[in-house]
């Protein structure tokens, strides 16, 4: 559980060493854009984060803003911008044809998260756009603080989504379109992770997690020191494929004013 008193704190530091950017993020994010519909004058984006999703768009519409809960994030957004939470969005109602909130709602605590949805309902004018991982195992991302000895989710996921919730995520928004962007995952994954869990050994370690949420501790790594789709070292020297299965991945849900 994400403790309030370093929230900010705790986002400005993932965005002061930098987040990791892959091709498959790069192709997920394409597909969030084309998700956005036509009749569209305005954009928000709640938790924009590093722009990596708004700076591809500020050309195309005249009245858009990035918004985000950490400074350090916001000074790589190249549209116009605000520091701001998520459950007290600074705009007035029906302040934006789309709000668009990607990998966001995964990393709400329990005591903001309704105000949350609330929240979004209230500044879109027309459409939603929410994206967040799907059916995600939260146990597997389990990493410890070496200082403090706590367990927390390595990129701060504290609830998991299925096709199921999404579907009546909003009181006055209704689904009308989504995604479901699945990833490539080795067949043996599975089992490398019940061995593993087996064994008691985290599939994720510390140095994955940029810095512990409870106490803040921080370990320095390499930028793109770390990559899930990346084949582990023996896999790419054998002469030949090894199985692979579509799982996991993302939801992208676009949800209309009922
Ligand atoms: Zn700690």
């Amino acid at each position: 559980m994400v403790k309030m008193d370093c929230y900010d704190e705790f986002y400005d530091q993932v965005y002061s060493v930098g987040r990791r950017f892959s091709d498959e993020e790069r192709n997920r994010i394409m597909t969030i854009i084309q998700m956005i519909p036509n009749d569209v004058d305005s954009l928000l984006e709640v938790g924009c984060g590093d722009g990596r999703i708004i700076n591809n768009l500020k050309n195309k519409y005249e009245n858009i803003c990035g918004m985000d809960i950490s400074n350090e994030a916001l000074k790589n957004v190249k549209t116009p911008k605000i520091k701001g939470r998520i459950e007290n969005i600074p705009f007035p109602d029906n302040s934006f044809d789309i709000v668009l909130c990607s990998e966001v709602l995964e990393h709400l605590p329990n005591t903001i998260y309704e105000k949350a949805l609330k929240e979004l309902q209230r500044v879109a004018n027309k459409y939603i756009l929410i994206t967040v991982p799907n059916e995600e195992n939260l146990q597997i991302g389990n990493v410890k603080c070496p200082q403090c000895a706590s367990s927390f989710h390595v990129y701060g996921h504290l609830r998991s989504f299925s096709l199921l919730h999404m579907k009546d995520l909003f009181e006055f928004f209704g689904l009308v379109d989504f995604e479901i962007v699945l990833n490539d995952v080795y067949v043996l994954d599975d089992l490398v992770i019940k061995i593993k869990k087996w064994l008691k050994i985290d599939i994720f370690t510390f140095e994955d997690a940029k810095s512990c949420p409870k106490c803040g501790f921080t370990v320095s790594h390499k930028i793109n020191g770390f990559n899930n789709t990346k084949k582990p070292y023996l896999i790419e020297r054998l002469p030949f494929q090894f199985p692979m299965k579509k799982s996991g991945g993302w939801i992208i849900a676009l949800y209309v004013k009922k």
